[in-house]
């Protein structure tokens, strides 16, 4: 049982069929992971408990429940970057599993490249502002030459480093993606982004160019956000892509 393994990478892969769970398994370990691994939801629920990996690999077609509910119930006690792998690749399916807040989709067949380098590309995700980012004045910070990146927007707070957020003081739960989404567009709220800039700021220059991804995840963080009709927090630039609302309205 892995407590404290001080910064090591920790993966947990759910499968059910050996020789995938075993080509998984080599892979993440190829990449430095510690690598734990379950044949069901039911053991992966009870796995994530103790292990609080980074990373969850996670087939759809599981025995017992299947991977749309693990996932769902996985969300409410980890933040960890979830990758949900199928067979099965009707966009139904996947959009559904993005839903419940899988990060991405693998489907089968795939190669130890392809994991590999999704993988890479969701662990390089920024996580301090690029030199070219017109990052705004820090907001908040702690002191002269404090690094501690706050970001403010109307009502809404992001504490870049803590990796957190807020909404009127309250934190919102936010898994990796959702954070990682809403301070891109915070960084230049005024900036409409579009669906391939955040495709690739959030997930990777290698990612693959589906902009469903961000879609989804979106509609996911405009749920949390607690969006009403009335009340918009990310404004949707028809046939472009998004920015934040003004924070005066
Ligand atoms: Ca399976």
């Amino acid at each position: 049982m892995v407590i404290d393994s001080g910064s090591e990478r920790r993966a947990l892969v759910v499968e059910d069929d050996e020789d995938i769970r075993s080509l998984i398994e080599f892979t993440l370990s190829t990449q430095g992971f510690e690598v734990s691994a379950v044949e069901s939801g039911t053991a992966a629920l009870e796995a994530v408990r103790t292990l609080d990996p980074d990373l969850i690999t996670l087939d759809l077609g599981l025995p017992g429940i299947d991977g749309i509910e693990t996932c769902r119930r996985l969300r409410e006690i980890t933040e960890a970057y979830v990758v949900m792998i199928t067979a099965r690749n009707e966009p139904i399916d996947r959009l559904l599993g993005l839903e419940t807040g899988a990060d991405d989709f693998i489907a089968k067949p795939f190669d130890a490249h392809e994991l590999k380098a999704r993988v890479n590309a969701m662990f390089r995700r920024p996580r301090r502002p690029s030199a070219a980012a017109a990052a705004p004045a820090p907001v908040g910070a702690s002191g002269p030459g404090s690094t501690h990146e706050v970001l403010e927007h109307g009502v809404l707070r992001v504490d870049v480093d803590g990796r957190r957020a807020f909404k009127e003081d309250q934190e919102l739960a936010l898994t990796r993606t959702e954070f990682d989404l809403l301070t891109e567009l915070m960084r230049s709220p005024a900036r409409v982004w579009s669906r391939e800039t955040l495709l690739r700021s959030v997930w990777g220059t290698e990612w693959s160019s589906d902009t469903h991804l961000v879609e989804v995840h979106i509609g996911n963080l405009r749920r949390k956000l607690g969006e009403t009709k009335d009340r918009k927090f990310v404004r949707t630039v028809r046939g472009v892509g998004y920015r934040m609302e003004s924070s005066d309205t």
